[in-house]
């Protein structure tokens, strides 16, 4: 490609990408599927690296998320909610354990964790008490959909120790709910969701709790906000043992490995046995336990250098929405 060429498929992949973004963070109406999404920011994302002058002020990769939805209180997020960068095989999960090792030494526990497809949540606690429940929104400014979250049964509104606390995590809509309410919106004629991920995120921004009530919405949380040393934690894993103590569904599949061929039959065996669970995974989270090498490792603007998501090859939306058996 010549340098023009290349500027003109750097403006024409920003383009793309805000549009699919608005239809899937703002309208939750994706109009293609996540790999094809992925596809066109990770060619963002070599273009970019290769030609740091083609990054545009508003590129997709210099943001998480979406815009703030109106109509809901904003909500700034005492640390930012971040991203995770994406891993699409074998090679990329090296690289990444290559860059972690480089800084933190041969020393170092992963833990492994199912990559719940929902929509990310933060729950503050004072005193043990529930008080505010936000989205992710752009990553520093959230919507307040607190009132959406206390129907979710999941969600403690009272913690087993009086602490005060932010827990992070992911909700989302059940396989078999979402397959419940794409029927009964066929049958009443209604738009169908496109996939569970959507239709949590649909149903957490209406502003209506009575909507929020009736779509079975659950939650696993997978992370604190902010530090844990303050609890006297001095691990991920740890702060996960403290969250289930307190009362949070934590999700029990999770695994600590060494190296990155345990790391490698983990996601294999996900891969497999992704069909069988009650609720959509996209992939495997990867994350160094230790905070001390969290710490040395940092954050870059969008996604933490710790963690890396390693993603399931394409299924999904079409076939989500054909699949549905509307005998059922
Ligand atoms: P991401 O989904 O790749 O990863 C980050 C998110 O993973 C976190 O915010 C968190 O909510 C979630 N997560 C689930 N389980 C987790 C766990 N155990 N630990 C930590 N985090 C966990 O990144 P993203 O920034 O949310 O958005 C990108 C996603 O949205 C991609 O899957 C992309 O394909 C999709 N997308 C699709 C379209 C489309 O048009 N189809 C458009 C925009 C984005």
């Amino acid at each position: 490609m010549d340098r023009v060429q290349l500027e003109n498929r750097v403006a024409e992949l920003n383009k793309l990408l805000h549009e699919y973004g608005h239809a899937y963070y703002v309208l939750d109406q994706p109009i293609v599927p996540d790999a094809i999404y992925d596809q066109l920011l990770h060619e963002l994302i070599a273009i970019e690296e290769e030609n740091p002058d083609l990054i545009f002020p508003d590129s997709p990769t210099r943001r998480v998320g979406g815009e703030i939805l109106t109509g809901f209180n904003k909500v700034t997020h005492q640390y930012p909610m971040l991203s995770l960068g994406n891993a699409f095989n074998e090679e990329d999960l090296n690289d990444f354990d290559r860059r972690v090792r480089q800084v933190v030494g041969d020393q170092v526990t992963y833990v492994c964790e199912l990559k719940i497809d929902g929509l990310a949540i933060s729950l503050r606690y004072e005193d043990g008490l529930f008080v505010q429940g936000a989205t992710r929104g752009n990553g520093t400014v959230g919507e307040d959909i607190t009132e959406n979250l206390k129907t979710v049964h999941s969600i403690p509104l009272r913690l087993k120790e009086p602490v005060s606390i932010e827990a992070r995590g992911e909700c989302y809509m059940p396989k078999r709910s979402f397959t419940n309410l794409n029927k009964m919106r066929a049958e009443k004629g209604d738009e169908l969701f496109a996939n569970p991920r959507n239709a949590a995120a649909g149903s957490l921004r209406q502003l209506d709790p009575k909507v929020a009530a009736s779509r079975n919405l659950s939650t696993f949380i997978y992370a604190m906000g902010g530090n844990g040393e303050a609890y006297g934690l001095e691990s991920h894993s740890e702060a996960l043992d403290y969250m289930d103590h307190l009362g949070f569904q934590t999700n029990h599949e999770r695994r600590k490995f060494t190296n990155m061929r345990e790391v490698m039959a983990y996601i294999e065996e996900w891969t497999e046995q992704r069909p069988t669970l009650p609720y959509e995974i996209d992939g495997i989270v990867i994350k160094v336990d230790s905070y001390n090498q969290q710490e040395e490792l940092g954050n870059t603007v969008k996604v933490p250098r710790w963690s890396i998501a390693y993603k399931f090859p394409a299924e999904e939306v079409v076939t989500t929405v054909l699949d549905i058996d509307l005998t059922v």
